[in-house]
This record gives C-alpha cells, structure tokens and sequence, in this order.
C-alpha cells in the first residue's frame, strides 16, 4: 500500500472533481483550484457509457446518478425527412458491459460531483486561476500536481509543453441546448438525423427534459454574435421533422451555445517529475467520440489505481500513461473519423450510427476496467 501524498488538481471540471473524490477516498490529501467562481456547467449534456458508469459506481454515486438521469435504450438514425434508417440496442452493450448508460444535463452531473467534493475534506479555492508560474510552486510544495484544467489553453500543458500544443479545429460548429421533451419524443431513444454535412441530435434525459446539439461546417467566426448562430440553427433545421422542430421551438434559450469545437493530437507524453495532465487538456477527442467525458473519469480513476500500487510518484505516472495511451487515442481517432464522414462534404451513403458490433463496442469500452 503506497503513502498517501499530498495532491494539487487545476481544474474542478469532470475529470479534476472525479480525482478529488477518488484520491481523497483513498487517504490522499487534494487541493482543488478552479479559475471559475464556481463549478463550470458549460454544455448541455453528456451521454455516460458503461465504462463511465463504472468509474461512477466505484465513486458511489452510480444510483444517484441514475436518479438524476436518463437510462437510453435504443439510438436511432434518421434522414432528414425523418425516415429511420438504423436502430442500434443500447441495452444490448449495457448487457454485456453488465452496467447501465446513463443520460444527464451537465448541471446535474456537475452539481452531483460538486456536492460529494464538499462532503469530503478536500481544500478547493475558487476565483484562481492559476499560470505557469503557479504550476512551478505547486510543484515544490506538493508530490503530485496534476492538470486538469481543459482542452484550449491547459496551462499545465503547457508546462509540458512550452512549445504549446495547438488545438485542431475539424471545420464544424455546434449549437447545443436544453429542451422540453414533447409528444412527438421517444423517450427512451437518442435521435441523431443526419443531412448533408449537418446533422441534429437529441438525447432525452427526465423530467421531460432532453439536451440537444446542431452541427453543420463552418469556419470559425469569433465576431459573429451568439444570436447570428442560433438564427442560422434555425434557418438550418426548422423544416426537419419532429422532434427536431419541437425541440428547437421549445429550448431553454439561456442553455443554448455555440462552440467551435476543437480536438488535440496524441501527445507523446502526458507527463514530467511529478507533473501530470489528465482528461481534455491530455486527450481531448471530439464530441463525434462520445466519449470525452468518459475517458476523463477513466483517467481519474485509474491515477488513483497507479497510485495505490507504486509509491513512487513519476513510476505511478509512467504507468498511466501506458494504461491510458492506446484507448484514449482510439476514441480521438475515432472522433475524427466519424466527424470526417459527417462533414466531410464527400457524399456518402448514410451510416449506421456505429459500425462496430454490440460485443466489439463493449469490448472497446470496458477495456482496462474490469
Ligand atoms: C458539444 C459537446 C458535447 C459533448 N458530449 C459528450 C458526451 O456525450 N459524452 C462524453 O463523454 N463527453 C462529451 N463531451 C466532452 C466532455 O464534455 C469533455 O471531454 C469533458 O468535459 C472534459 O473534462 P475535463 O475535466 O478534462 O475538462 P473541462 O470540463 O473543460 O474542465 C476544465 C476545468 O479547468 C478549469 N481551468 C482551466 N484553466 C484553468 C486555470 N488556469 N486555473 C484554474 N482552473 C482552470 C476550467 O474552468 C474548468 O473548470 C462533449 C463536449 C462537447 C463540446
């Protein structure tokens, strides 16, 4: 059993709140430090597949999570016209998985994570955000310090990498949101239509409640007002079939964002001494990989592992950096590729929402967990 160590996390994000939770658990002593005032809830939701499930299930917090979320069954593909196309059976890969996915708002899993920080003896400090410079003296005064802190500009990447690591757009835009759920809504199934180089998402959750994204290629336009965006989402979408055209009449306009979205390359290294980048500021994939936030809670989980069974601070990180490198890269390219075939402006036939087997996809998930 290794000593307990005294931990830095920037970043109270998913992948930092998950780590504050684990490692606090198993006798370590974190500091959280977050440049927001409080947990950021930016996005609308996240889709949590088995293998984050487990994480939450390790964490004990797999049933309330569940009680805040939705339990999908079925993902169904469309065209435009609303004419199905693919049905792929979620309760089959949660079968063989032996765990549920769970639906949730980005609030309620954030609250959710937040409210089990605050239980536990962690030192989180708001309102900081913390620079190069900070990275350098957390790193003398503590054994481990770990980057938490996002996909665009991680300082503690940085660190790592002072030659900057730039994030790679792929050419599409999001506008994402929260809506009420309508008649005209399974509620058990996620929806994904998809047109030509665009396509429109709803994912259900509870309470009547589903979140919901629109994308369509688009170069970046940082000037260009947030209403221009959703006026245009609009435009795009509003002739598509129900649901899209319920959800996009019943949104919730104050959770609605546009968001260039950005990926990174595979790093080479992910750490140096005791200094360690983990979640999006490591391997950010795209939203196309569904697995961004899923892999962040693997990370959490799985340091925590590393650091039970080997003492010494830079072998444990070697050793997550072997665990985690081949999967987290998977679901990079994976997110590429799928994004490549979505907006690539190359005709294609329509795919079904995934290529792989019920058994391939739970084999791919579950690897390295259990
Ligand atoms: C549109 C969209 C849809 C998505 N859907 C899904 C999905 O269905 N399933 C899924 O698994 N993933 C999904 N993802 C991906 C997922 O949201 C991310 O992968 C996940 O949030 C990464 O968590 P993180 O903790 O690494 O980073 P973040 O959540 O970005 O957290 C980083 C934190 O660090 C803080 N921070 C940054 N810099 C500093 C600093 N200098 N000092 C202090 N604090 C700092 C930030 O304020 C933030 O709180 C989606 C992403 C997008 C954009």
């Amino acid at each position: 059993m290794a000593s307990s160590k005294k931990i830095a996390i920037v970043g109270a994000g998913v992948a930092g709140l998950a780590l504050a939770i684990i490692a606090t658990k198993q006798g370590h002593k974190v500091s959280l430090f977050e440049r927001g005032d409080k947990v950021p809830t930016l996005g609308a939701g996240v889709t949590l597949w088995p293998n984050a499930m487990f994480v939450m299930q390790q964490m004990g917090l797999d049933n309330a999570l569940r009680d805040r979320g939705g339990l999908p069954s079925m993902m169904c593909q469309f065209d435009p016209q609303g004419v199905l196309q693919t049905e792929f059976d979620i309760l089959a890969v949660n079968a063989l998985c032996g765990l549920p996915s769970v639906t949730i708002l980005r609030r309620d899993l954030m609250d959710l994570l937040m409210d089990t920080v605050s239980s536990l003896d962690v030192n989180i400090r708001f309102n900081l955000s913390i620079t190069v410079a900070d990275v350098m003296k957390l790193d003398r005064e503590f054994d481990l310090v770990v980057g938490a802190d996002g996909r665009m500009n991680s300082v503690v990447r940085q660190t790592l990498y002072p030659d900057k690591v730039m994030p790679r757009y792929h050419g599409f835009v999001n506008v994402i949101g929260v809506s009420h759920q309508q008649e005209s809504f399974q509620d058990n199934a996620i929806s994904d239509f998809r047109g030509s180089e665009q396509r429109f998402g709803i994912v259900p959750v509870n309470g009547g409640r589903c979140y919901w994204a629109g994308a369509w290629n688009a170069p970046i336009d940082k000037h260009r007002p947030q209403s221009d965006w959703f006026e245009e989402l609009n435009q795009r979408f509003r002739s598509w079939p129900n649901p899209v055209k319920d959800v996009l009449q019943n949104s919730d306009s104050a959770s609605m964002r546009h968001i260039f979205v950005h990926d990174i390359d595979p790093l080479p290294f992910w750490h140096q001494g005791n200094i360690l980048i983990i979640g999006d500021a490591a391997h950010a994939s795209l939203p196309t990989s569904g697995q961004g936030a899923c892999q962040a809670l693997e990370d959490a989980w799985h340091l925590s592992l590393m650091l039970k069974e080997e003492d010494e601070v830079a072998s444990a990180l070697q050793n997550f950096y072997h665990q985690r490198y081949t999967k987290t890269s998977a679901a990079q390219m994976v997110g590429r590729q799928l994004a490549k075939k979505f907006f690539s402006g190359q005709p294609e036939p329509l795919l079904p929402a995934t290529h792989i087997s019920a058994k391939e996809l739970s084999h791919f998930w579950m690897q390295g967990l259990i």
